[in-house]
């Protein structure tokens, strides 16, 4: 069976860049009917904040991406005790003592002499006497997994046949000294207990999996098919972290971005499928298929939310949007006049107070200069309110017999004289809305 998972580490909010995982495994395993699993990476205890926990979950209902259990790291802290064990048993774990800064150093000269900068395995060649007496001036080392220096292959179910030299790759360190789980460790175990059956990732995480796929086979796991997606850049192609904050799901959120749009875009952006406004998520699912995205980095534009919000919003019944426009202070008779006016001069929802606004208190005239008399003219003729469908009509047919004005010289500043706007509904139906008309005052 289809088993996939989300394993993002509670350690902030999870932007767009992180949805997108989310979304491949999601609707993957949706599509096949299977399980997707939604697992907590918390085995870094400093920076893993149940806040961070409930806002992932919160945002992943806001979108519906519904998950079929939770799984945390910091639960399973005895299989990955076990495993380790097993590993050192089986000869594949050394402890090392390299400093950060040691490590360093020998990263650039190892550069510097033009060669890959993977760590030299010298802590292999330790006798157990300079390995106490390390460990009497250090602190317990860390444990590193020693990879078999052969050529690790998959078949990636994005980048196509993948085929990574081992012996370009640092042995994995996979706890570190204070005795915590790196995530490497953790995962493996994970993916192999669970039955994960495919992983999709970003693709910074492909050599990670060469080693992961090694682990896997030395502890008897099935390997999962791979996947590997571009990471979404600026428009501009710059790195999308120097923006993170202002792309993290719960500000999208907060801006009024409906979720049918972000995931529309999110599940076809570098895709060879164009962009669509898909209204369900079994019409996004349906037309999911991980084959067709590239390999090449994926511009990411914010701002082609809103055309997509706006379209959505555009699509919602009065139902939807009822208890949001008697908020506003619209009577309850209203309200169905209200919204056909409205909907189609909305971006986000929130602009609705907008038009609301308009209805109650008017604008303030907008009035070119030159045509102060005509307005002055026309309001007088405007009689006064409740208005009803027919009143634009009436009143614009008489503006023009007094005045000799016709089409758009005629309606844009009676528009801008009303609303204070040059845009907006058709004004025939927003006359009966109007409470207060400033220009007429
Ligand atoms: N916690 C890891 C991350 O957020 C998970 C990577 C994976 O999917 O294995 O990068």
């Amino acid at each position: 069976m289809t088993t996939t998972r989300f394993a993002p580490s509670p350690t902030g909010y999870i932007h767009v860049g992180n949805l997108r995982t989310a979304l491949f495994n999601f609707m993957i395993a949706r599509k096949a009917g299977g399980t997707f699993i939604l697992r907590i990476d918390d085995t870094d205890p400093v920076r893993s904040e149940q806040k961070y926990v409930d806002a992932i979950q919160r945002d992943m209902e806001w979108l519906g991406l519904t998950w079929d259990r939770v799984e945390r790291q910091s639960d399973r802290m005895d299989r990955y005790a076990e495993t380790a064990d097993i590993l050192r048993e089986m000869g594949r774990f050394y402890e090392a003592f390299e400093t950060p800064v040691e490590l360093d150093l020998k990263r650039k000269k190892q550069l510097n002499m033009g060669k890959p900068p993977v760590y030299d395995r010298s802590a292999l060649a330790l006798l157990d006497t300079e390995k106490a007496a390390l460990r009497a001036e250090r602190g317990q080392g860390v444990w590193r997994y020693k990879l078999d220096q052969e050529r690790i292959e998959w078949t990636d179910g994005i980048l196509g046949d993948i085929s990574i030299d081992a012996a370009s790759v640092s042995d994995p360190v996979l706890i570190r000294g204070d005795g915590q789980v790196l995530y490497t460790l953790a995962s493996i175990v994970d993916d192999t207990d669970m039955g994960v059956t495919h992983v999709v990732r970003g693709s910074d995480h492909v050599t990670n999996t060469a080693t992961q796929i090694q682990m896997i086979r030395a502890i008897g796991g099935t390997v999962p098919d791979f996947a590997h997606h571009s990471l979404l850049t600026g428009p501009q192609g710059e790195s999308l972290s120097k923006r993170l904050g202002t792309l993290a799901l719960r500000d999208l959120r907060e801006a009024g971005v409906q979720p049918m749009a972000l995931l529309s875009l999110l599940a076809r952006l570098g895709s060879s499928q164009p962009v669509e406004l898909r209204t369900s998520m079994e019409e996004l699912i349906e037309g999911f298929d991980i084959s067709q995205f590239g390999s090449a980095p994926t511009k990411f534009d914010a701002d082609d939310l809103y055309p997509l919000t706006a379209r959505y919003n555009h699509t919602l019944a009065l139902a939807d949007v009822v208890d949001r426009i008697a908020g506003l202070g619209i009577p309850a008779d209203q309200a169905a006049r209200f919204w056909d006016v409205a909907r189609e001069n909305i971006t986000v929802l929130s602009d609705l107070s907008e038009w609301a606004e308009l209805a109650q208190n008017g604008a303030d005239p907008l009035i070119d200069a030159g045509d102060e008399d005509f307005i002055a003219q026309a309001m007088a003729m405007l009689p006064s309110g409740p208005y009803t469908d027919a009143t634009w009509g009436e009143w614009t047919s008489a503006v023009k017999d007094a005045t000799g004005r016709k089409g758009k010289a005629l309606f844009m500043p009676l528009r801008k004289a009303v609303t204070g706007r040059e845009r907006g509904p058709d004004m025939a139906a927003l006359m009966p809305l109007l409470q207060v008309i400033k220009a007429k005052a």
